[in-house]
């Protein structure tokens, strides 16, 4: 047996063109999306995978190194301190790369791995495409921003319970 730990440090020796990454660029290229960069030098944070000319930038993230806030998983039971810094560093430097991009002009697309599942990856990768082309689109550039697909935003699904229990009330 190995423990979680150990199997999530031998996972990370491969963290480029992982199995979600992979998926995602299927999608794009059945979407007829493609000419993208795979972790490019020139752009900040070497997204996973990016559009230059347009200026979109795709960060596909795995919910343990990256601290996904919808998975919020639990820390390892051993070396706390080691992880707890290690988190921090990753969460921080991806801060810094989307804030560069942002600046510089570019839409950041973040996709947790936890939204590629069996069951959300249609809505999440129709999601994506949707959010690529209205990036694309003339005079989008000036709009440059950072955003979460594929996933419920916390405001949303405050105003669900909110309507949800009015309607209970009736
Ligand atoms: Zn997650």
């Amino acid at each position: 047996m190995v423990s979680l730990a150990t199997r999530h440090v031998m996972q990370a020796n491969k963290s480029k063109n992982t199995k979600p990454e992979l998926k995602v660029r299927a999608a794009l290229r059945a979407a007829g999306l493609t000419g993208y960069r795979l972790h490019w030098k020139k752009a900040p944070g070497k997204p996973d995978i990016c559009f230059p000319g347009r200026k979109i930038a795709i960060f596909v993230n795995g919910c343990f190194w990256h601290r996904c806030p919808h998975c919020n998983l639990a820390l390892p039971k051993s070396n706390v301190d080691f992880w707890v810094a290690k988190f921090e560093r990753n969460v921080s430097r991806d801060e810094r790369d989307r804030l560069l991009l942002a600046q510089d002009g570019w839409t950041v697309l973040v996709i947790w791995e936890c939204r590629l599942k069996k069951g959300r990856f249609d809505a999440t990768m129709s999601d994506l495409i949707r959010q690529i082309r209205r990036a694309s689109a003339p005079g989008a550039r000036t709009q440059a921003r950072v955003i979460e697909v594929g996933a419920t935003a916390p405001w949303k699904l405050r105003e669900r319970r909110v309507r949800a229990r009015r309607r209970n009330r009736r």
